[in-house]
């Protein structure tokens, strides 16, 4: 459309008028889009840049292990770009291959890197892979476009060279500004200056072997012979984690069945109980009434002790899975069955993640987290923060969560999480939905505030 200087200076004059933030940002004039490289995303970002985060999910085991590991570029810091690879065509086995070959230190290094460079071009655009080309960018000075012979080992020489004690504190608290992360990680020895664990008790719902609960009798020091038993050893799992101060639960379930709960009668999930103890094993399905009636066990104890329960919802990691396992909406039955539990459903549920914003809108026990969600897609989570903030009251969101095994990985995640939130606040400032201080305080919310209310965090 061609436009005369006086309908410009109409146009100006209307956004003058309906949006005073949108010109005072300097930099969008009538017809342009609200591009962030604006005065009003570096003013927000720099803001943005001294919260200090609470991290919701993590997968960082402890330090000195970490430490003790021999610098492996392709072992430690292929995490989810292996994945990718793998969807690129990158061969894999599961009946030969352990575990991938990338990551398999006990193949010779260049074996490794052979593969990873003829796969890496393939995926390097992805989410996953623009997050890794980042870190290696800003902490290694290395460009992983540009792969040139023996730029595999240069790597792992200057990875080694920051491998010194005290790397956690520097990377989470100094670069990434994180105060503490929720750690996931089947322990609660962990550092408490820098993490507060969540548990699992998965192994208490997803049960179909005799061997199974044998596991748990082994663990627990008491026989499995009733349902009465099983429920008993669990009520034990629970107060020793109670006693060890735990800040939530979590369950992963969605990785290997779908995660839609619905009550079975008592006397159903004793049948399936009993078949298992006398058969030693049954299939899926039979099971499904014991494993029902256990994830209602679970979500009651979580209840009654007010800890929050954080179930993984959208994209698995890995390869192979069913994505509609992992829809959120599946939860909804068990989730009115249990008003004061406080729902945190990771990941956004991507890509359910309008799906999800109803109902955390819906219900009040529903909260949306989008760990991992900015290295899955940053296009994907603006549209998600954007969407959020106009439905979603501010209190029931957090913000970022790294969901890494390594802690270089955590720190370039948290930078992303800042660029895309100052992003996404810049373009609601710039369109007059809110004002700058509106939004500094929402990100707060969402990268610090949140977390530690929901979560009774020793924090201001
Ligand atoms: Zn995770």
């Amino acid at each position: 459309m061609k436009t005369t200087p006086g309908c410009r200076i109409f146009f100006r004059l209307l956004l003058a008028l309906v949006a005073p933030a949108f010109l005072s940002a300097g930099a969008a004039r009538a017809g342009e889009i609200a591009i962030p490289s604006t005065d009003t995303y570096r003013r927000l970002k720099a803001r943005i840049d001294e919260i200090r985060i609470i991290d919701t999910h993590e997968h960082l085991t402890r330090e000195d292990a970490y430490l003790q590991r021999r610098a492996d570029f392709l072992a430690d810091m292929t995490h989810y770009v292996e994945a990718d690879l793998r969807s690129a065509g990158y061969p894999h086995d599961p009946a030969r291959d352990k575990g991938p070959q990338v990551q398999n230190t006990a193949l010779p290094f260049a074996e490794r890197w052979a593969l990873f460079e003829k796969y890496w071009p393939e995926m390097s655009l992805t989410g996953y892979g623009r997050a890794l080309f980042l870190l290696v960018r800003d902490l290694y000075g290395m460009n992983l476009d540009r792969l040139t012979p023996g730029f595999g080992e240069e790597l792992n020489r200057r990875i080694a060279a920051t491998r010194r004690p005290g790397l956690y504190r520097r990377m989470l608290r100094e670069k990434a500004r994180i105060d503490l992360s929720i750690v996931d990680v089947n322990s609660t020895d962990v550092d408490r200056e820098l993490f507060a664990p969540v548990l699992k008790f998965d192994e208490f719902v997803q049960i179909r072997s005799r061997r199974q609960l044998e596991k748990i009798a082994e663990s627990s020091g008491s026989g499995i012979r009733s349902l009465t038993d099983l429920e008993n050893a669990l009520q034990a799992r629970f107060e020793k984690a109670v006693s060890q101060k735990i800040v939530g639960i979590k369950s992963a379930l969605a990785y290997s069945r779908k995660i839609s709960y619905p009550l079975p009668p008592w006397s159903a999930a004793q049948e399936a109980f009993s078949a298992i103890l006398h058969r030693g094993e049954v299939t899926e399905e039979a099971a499904l009434p014991l494993q029902n009636h256990m994830m209602h066990q679970v979500a009651r104890r979580a209840e009654r002790y007010q800890l929050p329960f954080q179930i993984h919802t959208g994209l698995q990691t890995g390869n192979g899975n069913r994505i509609t396992n992992a829809r959120p909406t599946e939860l909804v039955e068990l989730i009115m069955a249990y008003p004061k539990l406080k729902f945190v459903l990771l990941h956004a549920g991507y890509p359910y993640g309008s799906e999800l914003a109803t109902m955390a809108k819906c219900f009040a026990n529903v909260y949306i987290d989008l760990c991992w969600m900015h290295i899955i897609s940053p296009q994907v989570t603006r549209r998600y923060l954007s969407e959020y903030l106009e439905t979603v009251p501010a209190n029931k969101i957090s913000g970022f969560g790294g969901d890494y095994h390594f802690v270089e990985g955590a720190w370039i995640h948290a930078e992303l999480a800042r660029q895309n939130l100052a992003w996404v606040l810049a373009e609601k400032v710039m369109d007059g939905y809110l004002e700058e201080d509106q939004a500094l305080a929402w990100a707060e919310k969402v990268l610090r505030r949140n977390a530690i209310l929901l979560y009774q965090l020793p924090l201001n």
